[in-house]
Order: C-alpha cells, then structure tokens, then sequence
C-alpha cells in the first residue's frame, strides 16, 4: 500500500544523484578529500575535481588556489602558498613551501633566462634570475 506516490513530473525536484550510479566504489581514494572555502566567495568546495580529474594528489590545494586565484584574483581561505609568476611571460604556479618555488622559479629562469619573482605567504616579492 503506498499512500505518498505522487507522480513524479518535476525533474528537478529533490536531490540531483551525485555522478555515477549507485554506491561509490571501494578501496578508491581515501574519505579524507580536503575542502577548501572562501569567505569572499561565500563557498566551500571538495576537491574531488582535482584528486579524480587533474589527478594532482597532494598538490589538490595549490592547484585549487592557483586557480582560484587565476578566476577570482583573490586565494581561497587558510591557503598561503608561495606564487611564482615570470616577469616576462604568463608562466606562474603556486606553491605550499618556499623550496620548490624557488626550484621552479631557478629552473624556469635557467631555462627561458627570464626574471621569475617569488612571493612568500608574508608578501615579500623576491626576484629570481639566471646565475
Ligand atoms: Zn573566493
Ligand atoms: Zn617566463
């Protein structure tokens, strides 16, 4: 007996299913996915986008903060990574330490001879060139 059978002709009602049927597969990724949010952006965001698609692993939170950066012009929430952006091309990437910025700025400016300037969390620019 069913006595709450309406018929369903609102396709947008209730709760979209999350992508791919049924229950998520075991032994995948961890339940640990990091989140991130943005107070200017009033969101939070999973970063399963990144962990699944990008397949980035542990750099999920930079990636996620460069691009948000690169769309928003701001970073998300608790996300203080050292920028690298070139002088003289659009070549920049984000990092959560100082030491592979300052790789990426030594190897991009060895190799393309350009000036790359390295952005601590504090604000301090720092200016890489070729040795
Ligand atoms: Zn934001
Ligand atoms: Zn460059």
């Amino acid at each position: 007996m069913t006595d709450d059978d309406t018929p369903g002709s609102d396709p947008d009602d209730g709760d979209p299913p999350r992508d791919g049927p049924g229950s998520p597969p075991e032994g995948g990724r961890p339940d640990t996915t990091p989140t991130v949010t943005c107070a200017r952006c009033d969101n939070t965001w999973v970063l399963d986008y990144e962990l699944d698609e990008l397949r980035v692993g542990n750099r999920a939170l930079e990636r996620f903060a460069l691009d948000h950066r690169r769309h928003t012009g701001h970073l998300p929430d608790g996300v203080t990574p050292w920028l690298v952006d070139c002088k003289q091309c659009p070549d920049e990437d984000a990092f959560l330490s100082a030491e592979p910025a300052r790789r990426w700025a030594r190897t991009h400016a060895r190799h393309t001879r350009h000036e790359v300037q390295v952005v601590s969390p504090e604000g301090d620019p720092e200016l890489v060139d070729r040795e």
